[in-house]
């Protein structure tokens, strides 16, 4: 499994990962397989979805805050319901296909971390299958 670490700046923001999966990808030498992206956290998640119109990432997290908002009443003590309900509601892995020694993405698709208790360091995990 490969790992690696990024530091988010927001509270709620999505991180294009892309290429740091893409570059797993193309050091673990695999050209036709699966990708799976893990990331381990409670209030963090994955998503795929347009890269090329980043107001795209906007309405996504202005969606989610209409959705989940903030000031809800929860149970959780800690102040950060929220991030653990849009988190569960996102999901925490994502599986793409390898082709070519590259991940088969969409014209328009990118690979997200989803921050939604940030900022924060994170980690995303990487397992490559052929
Ligand atoms: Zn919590």
């Amino acid at each position: 499994m490969h790992r690696f670490r990024l530091s988010t700046r927001e509270r709620c923001e999505l991180v294009d990962i892309t290429q740091r999966v893409q570059e797993v990808v193309q050091r673990a030498g695999v050209a036709e397989g699966v990708c799976h992206v893990f990331v381990p956290h409670t209030t963090a998640a994955v998503i795929i979805n347009e890269n090329a119109d980043p107001s795209v990432c906007e309405d996504i997290l202005s969606s989610l805050r209409r959705l989940v908002p903030a000031d809800a009443p929860y149970s959780h003590g800690e102040g950060n319901s929220d991030a653990h309900v849009k988190a569960a509601v996102i999901g925490a892995s994502r599986t793409v296909f390898i082709a070519g020694g590259r991940l088969a993405l969409g014209t328009w698709q990118g690979i997200f971390f989803c921050e939604f208790d940030g900022p924060r360091d994170r980690e995303v995990w990487v397992e490559i299958r052929r």
